[in-house]
């Protein structure tokens, strides 16, 4: 058995009328991330630990931005096509973990259905995935409320 291991971080900017979406989950909230895509700042971090894991480049190399096939896409359609990369490629998940950091909103709440969101998305038990929230203690743009921030690692295995 090979194990693999990949990170992966993201970064949005939070705008005035734009839907939040994390995990694949809508978050109530009065601002939402900006991007191209939905701009799940959390599924981009998971799908280039994934990608990272494999050696399989990164998100913007599979789905650029400049491509209007992308605008406004709903990222767990990214991270469906990144797990078939995975799995053409004779992979499969061990497990994963997400930490997401945000001033606000709390995002405690929303963890569970997140976790279970992303379990289906990927096609594993919701055991193999962990989702974390942080504050950065109102310091740099996240702390700020400027924008969000995901890091995440994978860990994939080929028997
Ligand atoms: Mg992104």
């Amino acid at each position: 058995m090979t194990f693999r291991v990949g990170m992966g971080m993201d970064v949005h900017r939070l705008v005035p009328d734009r839907e939040l979406w994390l995990c694949g989950v809508k978050i109530p909230h009065d601002l939402g991330l900006l991007g191209h895509s939905d701009a799940d700042v959390a599924i981009h971090a998971l799908c280039d630990a994934l990608l990272g894991a494999a050696a399989l480049r990164d998100i913007g190399y599979h789905f650029p931005d400049t491509d209007p096939r992308y605008k406004g896409i709903d990222s767990r359609i990214l991270l469906r096509h990144v797990m078939q990369l995975l799995r053409d490629n004779g992979y499969e998940l061990g497990n994963c973990d997400i930490t997401i950091a945000a001033e606000r909103p709390k995002l405690n709440p929303h963890i569970p259905a997140m976790q279970a969101e992303l379990a289906r998305c990927m096609d594993c038990e919701p055991s193999q995935v962990s989702i974390k929230a942080t504050t950065t203690e109102r310091l740099g743009f996240t702390g700020r409320g400027e924008g969000m921030a995901a890091y995440a690692v994978a860990l994939i295995t080929k028997a």
